[in-house]
């Protein structure tokens, strides 16, 4: 259970610390050592450094209670659980090391199966941070993510193209917004049913996502219709962009169970150029409505926005 975990031991007795290593080495841990408070805050404060740690309290320079104040207030971005070794046995020393931020405190000399349970209570703690993390991760994606494809939901989407907005307003560069709209899908419902329906839309989105370039972000936007933004992009490439889309919708038809789907979508373009540089949902509005003239003009076709 030990395995691979780092933990850094900073003590200034070559002695001591060598028991502490052997012993840690032995329950299976990855051991740093330092011999001063100093070197303990550079190993701890590396990108993804050990997140536990065995501080001395009394070490030349730093001590192990200084130590401990600088990780509270400089680690922001992961939980490192730190244990104060001190001969110092008052409750006044407990409290005052406690309240550096420490999360235990042992007193010297100590039985070292009371040390390894202590450090096994102290991974428990750092494995329930790290289920909080993932937990809130997961929320994170769940909030943003379009459940049935994958794909930026609307908030999300429209989010990025706020952004993005404001870094070409920054950078000077322009970038499209393109809004396509399956043709027809009602009928694909109505024949095949709702799960080939959700079948096709799924894979839609993977060809959607296919078609872009890395940097360029796709969304749901609503039932069978699609945002994507594209920065950097001036119309004319847009509108290459969009027409391989819209061919790799069309040109090959869909699978649902034994059936086989054929598709077509609409899609419409609109541009976005510093210095007039346009509200996100201005824009959005635009391409609505480039996308409805697709539509009118027969659908299966690319129409870009008249100010583009
Ligand atoms: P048009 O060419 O004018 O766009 O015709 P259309 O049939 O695509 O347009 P309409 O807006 O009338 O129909 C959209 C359909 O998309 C209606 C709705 O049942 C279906 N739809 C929307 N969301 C979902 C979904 O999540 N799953 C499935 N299976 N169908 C959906
Ligand atoms: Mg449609
Ligand atoms: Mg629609």
């Amino acid at each position: 259970m030990d395995s691979l975990v780092q933990i850094l031991v900073a003590d200034d007795s070559p002695i001591f610390r060598d028991m502490l290593k052997k012993m840690l080495l032995e329950w299976g841990y990855e051991v740093i050592t330092v011999p001063d408070g100093r070197q303990a805050w550079e190993i701890l404060r590396q990108e993804n450094g050990p997140r536990l740690a065995l501080l001395d309290w009394m070490m030349p320079g730093m001590e192990g209670a200084e130590v401990c104040r600088l990780v509270r207030a400089g680690i922001r971005d992961r939980y490192v659980y730190m244990m104060l070794l001190s001969v110092r046995a008052e409750l006044e020393d407990v409290v005052i090391g406690m309240e550096s931020g420490a999360d235990d405190y042992i007193v010297k000399p100590f039985q070292v199966e009371e040390l390894r349970a202590r450090l096994r209570a102290g991974r428990r703690v750092l494995a329930l941070q790290e289920q909080l993390v993932e937990a809130r991760e997961a929320l994170r994606e769940q909030a943003t993510r379009d459940g049935l494809t994958g794909l930026w939901n609307r908030t999300a989407i429209f989010d990025i193209l706020q952004n993005e907005l404001a870094r070409s307003g920054r950078s000077g560069k322009p970038l499209i917004v393109l809004m396509a709209d399956l043709d027809g899908f009602k009928p694909v419902n109505d024949d095949f049913g709702h799960m080939a329906g959700d079948a096709v839309l799924r894979q839609v989105a993977a060809r959607m996502r296919a078609s872009v370039r890395r940097y360029d972000a796709v969304g749901r936007y609503g039932g069978e219709e699609f945002l994507m933004v594209l920065p950097g992009c001036e119309l004319p490439a847009g509108l290459v962009l969009a027409e391989r889309i819209r061919d790799a919708i069309g040109s090959e038809c869909f699978r649902a169970g034994d059936a086989e789907i054929r598709l077509t979508c609409s899609l419409g373009a609109a541009c976005a150029v510093a210095p007039a540089i346009p509200q996100a949902d201005d824009l959005v509005r635009e391409a609505d409505a480039a996308l409805y003239r697709a539509k009118r003009q027969g659908r299966n076709r690319v129409e870009a926005a008249a100010g583009g």
